[in-house]
């Protein structure tokens, strides 16, 4: 995906207008993680990222993906907030680009207690803030 112009920007408060004629957007926004008491990832299958209620590296036949015998994978998933001015919009980021909101990879993720997660919580308040352009 090409890095966009200014004229590929749209405010967040014309998405649903914008949403009619395609699925891909970009947008200029802060973001912030507004609920620090989500999991901050889940597990599932390691080819069509379903969620599966399962340990981390299980194998698995998996009727809905070719079932062909898959591994049961953790992966990061969190919710974020997404605001310019006047819009906001709630959005989830996944995987690779989820683990560099944290500077650490799933594994290290899923090993926090739920203080942990409140010390992050606190650090993220205290001045973290997130710019990013990002697209759906
Ligand atoms: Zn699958």
């Amino acid at each position: 995906m090409k890095e966009p112009t200014m004229e590929d920007v749209i405010p967040i408060n014309s998405l649903l207008t914008a949403g009619k004629n395609t699925s891909s957007f970009w947008i200029k926004a802060s973001a912030k993680i507004a609920n620090f008491s989500q999991k901050f990832w889940y597990t599932g299958c390691n080819t069509c990222w379903r969620a599966i209620q399962a340990d981390h590296g299980q194998t698995f036949n998996y009727r809905n993906c070719s079932g062909q015998e898959r591994v049961v994978e953790a992966r990061c998933r969190f919710s974020i907030e997404l605001k310019d001015s006047p819009g906001a919009i709630s959005a989830t980021i996944f995987g690779k680009i989820a683990e560099e909101v944290f500077a650490m990879d799933v594994q290290k993720l899923m090993q926090f207690s739920d203080k942990t997660i409140r010390l992050i919580q606190l650090l993220w308040e205290f001045g973290h803030s997130l710019k990013s352009t990002t697209s759906n």
